[in-house]
């Protein structure tokens, strides 16, 4: 029987095949989307450039330049003004830095920046200024590992990035290896959004290192709106759930793409449906280029409140801030 797909390119493609294809500019982009190139910003576009693979363009409605995929995505002319208070390192990464790759900011948690890619630009990301080169752990793990090793007050270790997911399942079971033989750790946390953008991705081999670390993992993922989780995509968090590992989602609150309660709150179904634990609603970080995503200071707590009256209680994420300095995400609500 022959089985006809919208989208061939991507079906039975494998994740590092997508991630190769991925659309790199904006005009290629609006052009998959039969769009007149909207609002192009080629400034925009030389500081941070498109990354957009196939599996989340897919997701995008052709022909609609207001689209909450393709405004998450695209470089727009709005990036060019400059808004006050908005800066390159809105929330002092770089002054966290204990040694390159390793980032502590809050008691028992540490983050291991294991790579600067990711499988998606997003641009209101709090990173994209961030010098990856000093930061990434190119030249070998030893000394993060050997930090990690030397504090013994950090419980948890957190794979972050870039995505950490955009490494082979290979590397990554060669570190979590070694972060297993650090005996104060107890939990791996991973924080990515590649199992929402490219579902493939979560492979058997992901699931064996997960589940075979003496570290009880915890993964977090990252999607903003509904149309983010189509049937793929629920299927591949639904198969990390099945397989016990415990999936939270984290979401930023986004001028014109997630900021109202129908979105937020039809987002926290799709993600309860699949077993997903709506954690964090981020107020976006104040970082350079994305002063057109922000919302009134009192939309965020009336969207939460607006939230409690239709949800189940464990549907509601917190409102959080981070604010440079402080001991944790602030709560806002
Ligand atoms: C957000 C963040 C964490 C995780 O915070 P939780 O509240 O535990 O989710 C840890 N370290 C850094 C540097 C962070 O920015
Ligand atoms: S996937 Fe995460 S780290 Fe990468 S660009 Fe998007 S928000 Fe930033």
């Amino acid at each position: 029987m022959a089985i006809v797909s919208k989208t061939p390119q991507s079906v039975g493609a494998s994740w590092q095949a997508i991630m190769q294809a991925a659309i790199r500019d904006g005009r290629t982009l609006c052009r998959r989307l039969q769009l007149d190139q909207p609002q192009l910003s080629a400034a925009a576009e030389e500081s941070f450039p498109v990354f957009a693979p196939e599996p989340y363009v897919q997701r995008m409605r052709s022909g609609d330049p207001r689209d909450p995929l393709l405004l998450q995505v695209l470089p727009a002319v709005a990036e060019e003004h400059p808004s006050a208070g908005f800066s390159c390192d809105p929330v002092g990464d770089l002054a966290a830095t204990k040694t390159p790759g390793l980032l502590q900011k809050y008691a028992g948690r540490a983050l291991l920046i294991v790579t600067g890619a990711c499988a998606i630009h997003c641009r209101y990301c709090f990173r994209r200024h961030f010098p990856y080169p000093h930061q990434q752990v190119l030249s070998g793990w030893q000394p993060a590992l050997d930090a990690l090793r030397n504090s013994r007050d950090v419980e948890e270790v957190i794979l972050s990035g870039g995505d950490p997911l955009v490494l082979s399942d290979q590397r990554l079971a060669e570190i979590v290896r070694q972060l297993g033989e650090i005996d104060h750790l107890r939990r791996l946390r991973v924080h990515t959004r590649l199992p929402i953008v490219i579902p493939q991705r979560v492979t058997d081999a992901l699931i064996g290192w997960l589940r075979g670390s003496q570290l009880t993992p915890w993964m977090v993922v990252h999607a903003n709106h509904p149309a983010e989780i189509d049937a793929a995509t629920a299927a591949a968090l639904q198969k990390l759930v099945d397989q016990g590992i415990p999936v939270l989602n984290q979401a930023v609150l986004l001028a014109g793409i997630n900021d109202d309660a129908d979105t937020l709150c039809e987002l926290s179904k799709r993600l309860i449906d699949c077993r997903v634990t709506p954690y964090y609603l981020h107020e976006l970080d104040r970082v350079a280029g994305a002063g057109h995503f922000q919302t009134p200071p009192a939309l965020g707590p009336a969207l939460i409140e607006a939230m409690r009256r239709r949800l189940p209680g464990y549907a509601v994420p917190r409102l959080v801030r981070e604010t440079a300095g402080e001991a944790g995400k602030q709560f806002l609500a």
